[in-house]
């Protein structure tokens, strides 16, 4: 029997069920995963390509053993890119085609988690990400709001931000950083300082809803900032990932009007993400939005201050 082929990929065990359940009562199989990152590639791959990318393989299906994976492992396509970061570490993959997320599927990967430097050049921050983690007892609304606030601020010091949900149970807000000027200075230390001190802000603002600090036993009842994402080898999963949790939502890139109370992450899936991808106008401009964070400290730093960067 002729394998079916996506990309021309072929693809074995093709109804194998990698998610018992696509949110429709139909199983999530191999074949649809690689279908699904075809229909996605295009809008995906800019924001993975050029950068290290770990997986998450589900060889039997979600609800079984699952291996995060940053390295090259025995039996991947050589259409999954590898590259070399640190000279006494092994090398990393790099996901470039749509013919690689197919060798993906074949592969039974479903998450994709991308470093966040700028594209070929892990030493610069290309973009901030804020991972809102709401604790127990915090609704959806509640992490809305939060992502809203996120926005709110960035906003006041220059910043353009986006929105995705994570396919789980919190937000992303991410900010597009411009390349350095020349000379100077853009490196994660700075950008992850930077982040920790918007995070912390929103925490003194409001300590009721926000906090800052690692310790889960304070989680209960708000909503965790974390800015640990930003950092050089941290990853975020990649906007239209799916995940490997119930239901097989994805993280869905958004329009800000959708970030509203009421809005339901689960209703993205690897079943409905590609319709509504093509309706929607989500990250729309998002290679223009890129703005510096030296301008963005300096007002952090000079508040009220004239903005003359
Ligand atoms: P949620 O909204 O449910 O929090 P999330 O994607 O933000 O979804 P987190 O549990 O907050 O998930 O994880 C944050 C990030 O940590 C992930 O996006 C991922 O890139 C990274 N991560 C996840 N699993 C691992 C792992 N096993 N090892 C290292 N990093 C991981
Ligand atoms: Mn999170």
């Amino acid at each position: 029997m002729d394998l079916p082929k996506v990309m021309g990929v072929a693809i074995s065990h093709p109804d194998k069920a990698l998610w018992p359940d696509g949110g429709d009562g139909a199983p999530v199989t191999k074949l649809d995963l690689a279908r699904y990152f075809e229909a996605v590639a295009d809008w995906m791959l800019p924001h993975v390509r050029g950068r290290p990318c770990s997986l998450v393989r589900v060889p039997e299906g979600i609800g079984h053993p699952r291996f995060f994976q940053r390295h090259p492992m025995s039996g991947l396509s050589t259409l999954v890119g590898r590259t070399r970061v640190d000279q006494d570490k092994p090398p990393y993959l790099l996901v470039e085609s749509p013919e690689a997320l197919a060798a993906l599927a074949q592969f039974d990967v479903a998450e994709l988690h991308p470093w966040n430097g700028r594209p070929g050049e892990v030493e610069v921050p290309g973009r901030l990400v804020f991972d809102l983690d709401p604790g127990p007892g915090v609704g959806f609304d509640a992490v809305v709001g939060a992502a809203q606030d996120v926005r709110e601020r960035l906003e006041a010091l220059g910043l353009s931000t986006f929105c995705k949900t994570t396919g789980g149970k919190g937000l992303h807000v991410v900010a597009p950083l411009a390349p350095p000027a020349r000379d100077a200075e853009l490196d994660w230390p700075t950008a992850k300082a930077f982040a920790r001190e918007v995070c912390e802000a929103m925490a003194a603002d409001a300590p009721d809803r926000y906090l800052v600090q690692l310790a889960k036993a304070e989680r209960e009842g708000r909503i965790f900032l974390d800015y640990l994402r930003n950092d050089r080898t941290s990853t975020a999963v990649a906007p239209l990932s799916p995940r490997a949790r119930p239901d097989a939502n994805v993280s869905m890139p958004l329009d800000w009007s959708q970030v509203r109370p009421g809005l339901d992450p689960a209703a993205f899936t690897v079943r409905t993400a590609p319709a509504l991808l093509s309706r929607g106008r989500a990250w729309a401009g998002y290679d223009a939005a890129e703005r510096p964070l030296d301008a963005a400290i300096y007002r952090l730093k000079n508040p009220g201050g004239r903005a003359n960067r």
